[in-house]
């Protein structure tokens, strides 16, 4: 003979209570064949939805064994127990338990989302199933929109959807009136007529009378079992084995994964308010973090563009022992043979003694301010100084003491207002010294408001001469060339012009310690800020996870119901997942707008430089978003996966 669909032997269940334990099964022995229609009658407390719990594997018990077709159920792991629910069980819920934000015929669809079927396949069963329960006309109603009787039908067709061979019934009845009732049963009827084996769990004789055989069950035993009516014959062959094919593995994660997708998104748009406060923490902290870095990188980005136009790879050597030094002006070592001498280094790529004064300069009616500098032929390759116009200063210049000036583009415009091209071959005037402009060099942006000076360039000689009557140096510029280390060049030129002078009265200004410097602080600064963005966002994390576990809390009974209906532990888990990733990549994305669009108001403000965003930054804000979503996101997921799904529902 046939194993019988149900099989329990001695079967105890108990909760703990208090101290100790109660128990609400206490040995039951009970069997069920495929195809009876059972009652299970019981007054409340009597043990009957912890009976119907244990049948339908959604709890396990305490001792005794339970048999479905004669297989064992208690070495299963709950993703077992999960597919024997999905294949055979199908369950209605006195409170109907529908996910309220989806439609009838999504509701009735979600066994099928988890026991892998293709998509256009389940929502024609769907529609047929509620179509043959006469819902047609409300398969995309929400559950809010429809009435008890109503409700109750579409978590039948729900029970129905996997082709489930036992449908339990819990109270199917208990909230609804009369008619509605009377509706149920007769649907329960046809089930059964189709060949299933339908368990009803009632407290009310006259539901149970409906069935073909009553238990009565008090104080969790069976005090009564009898067959009211011959059991009916069944022929499994009516009732199609499986409809619709099932996808492959693939496609059904897929689905599985879209599914969790739609459902985290439901869950955002029924908390806006709590959502968008939590992401409003991780908005900031991303875009702080995105911020800073744009900042960080801009900044560095103009001093060095400044430490370019002061020259690349120069090393500045002045007299005196630091900038402000008192003596400097008196220490009359620094001499252009030094720099004759310095030009022989093989290093050397250019050499130019300076020598500084300041003065008016003047071009008919038009007088100015100017910073006077006396330089060699090779000042301008040695400082990168571009030329705009007409001819620089060459050795001839220097050597005849020529009075001739390269003037900076201010200058030009200063000097020769609206009529800037008439600037080279003119003579202006230097304090009283007429000289000729010979070319137009590009202004000067290295100094700190700059950008107004004028600046004007005549030979070294000259200056010495005309308006110095001196012939120390104020600075010998030397560049470097690419192939030297700065330092080495720098350790070479300290000692030769130690052993020149007999002392170390110079100091050295090497523009590649000044770019280092410059470039670690704004590193450091830059990491600083970026410590205190993350841990802002670690707070905001904090926030994400604080909102998930009252997401769980609040969507204990969609968990049950989930569960029920056969969806695994990975479900659920990667439903709750997604959501906290949700949250913050969203989060993670709205950060970097609120970042580009304080660039674009940075930028409108007039600030000497702007933000420059790195895909970097970008991406790895992404990539922290996501992950923050995930660290945070895991507890609260994993509890919602590892809930007992017949308590979740018992507290419903
Ligand atoms: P019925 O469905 O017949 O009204 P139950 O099966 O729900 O009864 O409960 C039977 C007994 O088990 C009751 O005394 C109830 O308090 C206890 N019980 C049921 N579920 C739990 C639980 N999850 N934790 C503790 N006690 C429980
Ligand atoms: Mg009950």
């Amino acid at each position: 003979m046939a194993d019988p669909l149900i099989l329990i032997e001695n079967l105890r269940r108990a909760f703990p209570s208090g101290d100790g334990y109660v128990e609400a099964l206490k040995g039951i022995d009970l069997t069920i064949e495929a195809g009876e229609m059972v009652a299970i009658i019981g007054a409340s407390g009597s043990g009957k939805s912890t009976l119907m719990n244990v049948l339908g594997c959604l709890d396990k018990p305490t001792s005794g064994t339970y048999r479905v077709s004669g297989k064992p159920t208690d070495a299963l792991g709950p993703d077992d127990l999960a597919a024997l629910r999905r294949e055979h069980f199908g369950f209605i819920f006195q409170r109907y338990n529908l996910l309220a934000e989806l439609t009838a015929a999504g509701n009735v669809e979600i066994p099928a989302i988890y026991a892998g079927q293709r998509s256009a396949d389940r929502l024609e069963k769907a529609h047929q199933l509620l179509d043959r329960l006469g819902m047609a006309d409300r398969a995309e109603h929400r559950p809010g929109q429809l009435s008890g009787g109503q409700q109750q039908r579409v978590s039948i067709a729900r029970a129905l959807m996997n082709d489930a061979d036992v449908i339990l019934a819990d109270e199917p009845t208990g909230a609804l009136d009369k008619k509605s009732s009377e509706e149920v049963l007769r649907i329960l009827h046809e089930l059964h007529e189709d060949g299933r084996t339908v368990i009803i769990v009632t407290h009310d004789p006259e539901v149970a009378a409906q069935a073909e055989r009553i238990i009565e069950i008090s104080d969790g035993e069976i005090i009564a079992d009898r067959q009211t009516r011959p059991a009916k014959q069944i022929q499994s062959a009516e009732r199609p084995a499986t409809s619709g094919q099932s996808a492959s593995a693939w496609k059904a994660a897929v689905d599985r994964f879209s599914e969790a997708f739609q459902m985290a998104l439901l869950a955002m748009r029924a908390h806006k308010l709590r959502t968008s406060l939590t992401m409003l923490g991780i908005v900031i902290g991303i875009a702080s973090v995105v911020c800073v870095l744009a900042l960080g990188e801009g900044s560095q980005r103009q001093v060095l563009e400044n430490i370019r136009r002061l020259g690349t790879n120069t090393l500045e050597i002045f007299p005196g022992k630091n900038f402000g030094d008192l003596r400097s002006g008196r220490i009359r070592t620094l001499v252009v043979s030094d720099a004759a001498e310095l030009e022989k280094q093989y290093f050397a790529a250019a050499v130019t003694p300076t020598v500084s004064s300041s003065g008016t300069v003047r071009f008919g009616p038009v007088e100015a301010n100017a910073q006077i500098s006396g330089v060699g032929d090779q000042y301008f390759a040695a400082k990168a100084t571009e030329l705009v116009e007409g001819r620089l200063l060459d050795t001839d210049s220097i050597r005849f003491r020529t009075q001739e000036v390269v003037i900076d583009e201010n200058t030009r415009n200063t000097l020769f207002p609206g009529a800037t091209d008439t600037a080279i071959g003119s003579v202006i005037f230097i304090d009283t010294v007429p000289c000729l402009v010979i070319g137009i060099v590009s202004s000067s942006q290295s100094s700190f408001g700059g950008r107004q000076n004028l600046s004007v360039y005549l030979p070294y000689t000259t200056v010495q001469t005309r308006f110095l009557g001196s012939t120390s140096l104020r600075s010998i510029i030397l560049r470097v060339d690419e192939s030297t280390d700065m330092d080495v060049a720098e350790q070479t030129v300290t000692d030769m012009l130690t052993q020149r002078h007999g002392a170390k009265d110079f100091f050295i200004l090497n523009t590649d310690e000044i770019r280092q410097s410059i470039t670690s602080t704004t590193q450091t600064m830059a990491l600083l800020i970026s410590a205190i963005a993350l841990i802002s966002l670690a707070v905001g994390g904090i926030g994400v996870m604080n909102i998930m576990l009252v997401s769980v809390s609040e969507r204990i009974t969609e968990i049950g119901v989930r569960m029920a209906v056969g969806a695994r532990q990975g479900d659920i888990l990667q439903q709750f997942l997604i959501e906290a990733v949700l949250v913050c990549l969203i989060s993670g994305v709205l950060g970097i707008l609120a970042a580009l669009g304080f660039g674009v108001l940075f930028s409108m403000l007039g600030s000497s430089f702007s933000l420059v965003y790195s895909n970097t930054a970008i991406v790895s804000a992404v990539i922290c978003a996501t992950l923050i979503g995930v660290v945070f996101g895991y507890l609260p997921a994993r509890n919602a996966s590892r809930l007992d799904p017949s308590e979740v529902l018992s507290r419903s």
